[in-house]
């Protein structure tokens, strides 16, 4: 998991404030503490007469909770990515933006191979949506994130995997 400031410093080099940066970052890392998403889910699960506290005790009671919340899952489950992406599109771009390049950034962390476009490609492999009717706006804006991370990647490769090595120290 990459720290927020480091995503936060490469968010705002490509243009999108501090703030959304920071609310990307924790609808990605920690779902459940961003109330409007919550609502949203709820919505979707159909569980509107209930309160935000009482649909995620609904979801721990389930042992659904991680699939609904879990750090970092909408990389890796397709019903939460959908989710994600549909909520922060209507949002607006610069949050659509600021989530591709913290998964790409988390990604990039996570991989032992370190050639750029080995790792896009994997990148683009795992987060292949499909599903979405806005597919061509959001393969758009996943392409604009591809070529910054592309331009930027000796720089930003090496930040990430040094703050990697500085926390496990
Ligand atoms: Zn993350």
């Amino acid at each position: 998991m990459t720290e927020w400031q480091l995503h936060n410093k490469w968010a705002i080099k490509l243009g999108i404030t501090r703030d959304v940066s920071e609310y990307v970052n924790r609808l990605i890392d920690f779902p459940h503490e961003v109330e409007d998403y919550v609502s949203f889910v709820k919505s979707r699960m159909k569980k509107d007469h209930m309160t935000n506290d009482e649909f995620i005790k609904i979801t721990k009671k389930l042992k659904i909770f991680h699939t609904v919340f879990g750090h970092d899952i909408g990389r890796t489950k397709k019903g939460p990515m959908k989710w994600q992406l549909e909520f922060l599109l209507q949002k607006g771009i610069d949050y659509v933006k600021a989530w591709y390049l913290h998964h790409l950034m988390d990604f990039i962390e996570n991989r032992e191979d370190d050639k750029v476009n080995n790792v896009l490609e994997k990148f683009c492999e795992k987060m292949k949506i499909k599903i979405l009717d806005n597919d061509n706006e959001l393969l758009r804006i996943r392409d604009l994130i591809l070529m910054f991370v592309k331009q930027n990647y000796y720089e930003m490769h090496k930040e990430i995997k040094d703050a990697r090595i500085k926390r496990n120290r």
